[in-house]
C-alpha cells in the first residue's frame, strides 16, 4: 500500500506495533516527525493532522544524544 506520513507526507516511517488481534491493524512511526498513527485511521484521519513542513518540523525538533547530560 501507499503509505505516507499524515503530518509531513514524508514516507520515511516504521513499524512499531501490531494489533493484539492479528491482522487488524498495525502502528506506524514517521522517521522525520514522531508522528504517530494506526493503520486503520488512515481513511478518515487527515482531515483532524496540522500539516508541517520539513522547515517547521526542523525547527520544532532537536536531535537527542542519550550521552549528554
Ligand atoms: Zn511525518
Amino acid at each position: 500500500m501507499d503509505r505516507k506520513c499524515l503530518r509531513c507526507d514524508g514516507t520515511d516511517y516504521t513499524c512499531v506495533g501490531d494489533s493484539p488481534v492479528k491482522g487488524k491493524w498495525q502502528l506506524f512511526r514517521c522517521n522525520t516527525c514522531s508522528f504517530v498513527w494506526r493503520s486503520t485511521e488512515e481513511s478518515y484521519l487527515e482531515p483532524y493532522v496540522t500539516k508541517l513542513s520539513q522547515e517547521r518540523i526542523r525547527s520544532i525538533t532537536w536531535s537527542y544524544d542519550p550521552t549528554l547530560k
